[in-house]
């Protein structure tokens, strides 16, 4: 197909999932979407190498539960688990509730298959953690949105599955009360923390409102952090995870928590912080997902509730993410849309200073677009530019993406 579209000029848009947050599968007018629905098979699935082969139209949650079948886990986990497909994931190179232990997806792909822009297929296809020879070319499709070239097929690295897994909702009295309940969790459950997800209370009681998730904890503290750690030998585990949440609890670091008992209890635990759709209950609503050194990220959260209040009365601003990543989602709602560009520019503009990212995980799209020099400088956009013309001359992949 890309070979036909390439000698015809035709402008391709790869579509996948369609779960993607930036805008990157708009198709323009004269522009045709390729679909990867089609190419939905595991291929296989290697015990012994610990590693998946599939296509790229795979939805994520079909390869976790292969995974799972197998006594083994792959690591990359997001709300949108049921509809976004492997490509999409490596096309974004998704992040999620995860990353803290195991990285982002260009950390669980050992090989890929790509077709460029001309149709000649790329195929780097290794099972294999070392290979220390030259230039690693799958790592220039991650996360390149498809303007690079299109992903068909991944050998996708798994690890051994978790024998068990603590999963505590937490209270905090205050931001650096969380922030030293991370570092203690860190340093002291043997490298099982997997994910540490940070809310504030106004998310919170967005989520637990009446008709919405039942509110495990009281609704009256600041922030609050949904805490997971896997283990893989069973009580040695559990025991040090509870001992440090005990001894947090003791210096009224941590002001209340619930442990789930059951998978039941966990997944609904989750569900508070995955349910995220009751954002749309705010409208109009602007959403963002930043990243910034986590030690500025409570003065920047109040520096721009403090700079929207200036000019509009009442500003809603909804904070959460996973705070083990410095990655921080807002949702802001300001009464009406026509202000987009300037809460765009209240939001970005001080993440030059703090060298923060105007894109955590989501990527650039045609969304974000203006404001990838608040993080890249020009001597990279400039790098970036080289790629894709060398890669793409006539410009026919996801055009007007990222670039
Ligand atoms: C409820 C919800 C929760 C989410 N949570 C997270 C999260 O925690 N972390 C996170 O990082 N993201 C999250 N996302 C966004 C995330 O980017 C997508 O869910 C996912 O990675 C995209 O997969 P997709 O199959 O839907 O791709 P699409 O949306 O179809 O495509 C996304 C981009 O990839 C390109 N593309 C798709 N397939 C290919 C391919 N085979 N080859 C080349 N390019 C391709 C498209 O052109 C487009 O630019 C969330 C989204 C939703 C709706």
């Amino acid at each position: 197909m890309l070979q036909l579209c390439h000698e015809a000029g035709q402008a391709v848009v790869p579509r996948a999932g369609m779960t993607g947050l930036v805008g990157g599968t708009l198709v323009g007018p004269s522009e045709i979407a390729l679909s990867l629905e089609r190419m939905n098979r595991i291929e296989e699935i290697d015990t012994e190498s610990q590693t998946m082969t599939v296509q790229a139209g795979v939805p994520l949650q079909a390869i976790q539960e292969a995974a799972e079948a197998h006594g083994l886990l792959f690591a990359l986990d997001l709300g949108a688990r049921g509809s976004a497909t492997i490509g999409g994931n490596i096309a974004t190179n998704a992040g999620g509730n995860k990353v803290l232990r195991y990285g982002m997806t260009r950390d669980l792909v050992l090989g890929l298959e790509v077709v460029l822009a001309n149709g000649e297929v790329i195929s780097s296809l290794f099972k294999i953690l070392k290979n220390n020879t030259g230039l690693d070319i799958k790592q220039l499709f991650i996360g390149t949105e498809g303007t690079l070239g299109v992903v068909t097929r991944a050998i996708l690295r798994l690890h051994p599955g978790p024998r068990t897994r603590q999963t505590v909702l937490a209270a905090f009295p205050d931001f650096s009360s969380v922030a030293t309940v991370l570092q203690r969790v860190r340093a002291g459950s043997g490298g099982t923390l997997s994910s540490f997800e940070i809310m504030w209370r106004d998310y919170y009681l967005l989520l637990t409102a009446p008709g919405r998730r039942p509110a495990p904890l009281s609704q009256t503290h600041p922030f609050y952090a949904l805490i997971e750690c896997e283990g893989s030998t069973d009580a040695a585990d559990d025991s040090g995870f509870q001992m440090i949440l005990q001894s947090c609890l003791e210096e009224n670091l941590i002001a209340d928590a619930v442990l789930a008992q059951s998978e039941t209890e966990r997944a609904s635990l989750w569900r508070i912080r995955d349910d995220v759709h009751y954002l749309k209950t705010l409208n109009p609503l602007f959403v963002f997902d930043i990243s910034l050194p986590l030690p500025a990220m409570e003065r920047y959260v109040e520096g721009l509730r403090a700079t929207l209040a200036e000019r509009w009365q009442l500003p809603t601003v909804i904070a959460y993410g996973h705070l083990g990543d410095g990655n921080l989602h807002l949702a802001i709602s300001c009464g009406d849309t026509s202000n987009r560009h300037d809460i765009e520019h209240i939001v970005y503009e001080p993440l030059k200073a703090l060298r923060g990212s105007v894109s955590a995980e989501h990527g650039i799209g045609l969304d974000k677009k203006t404001y990838l020099e608040f993080t890249r400088t020009p001597q990279e956009i400039a790098v970036m530019r080289a790629v894709k013309r060398a890669l793409d001359p006539s410009g026919i992949l996801n055009p007007g993406k990222i670039l």
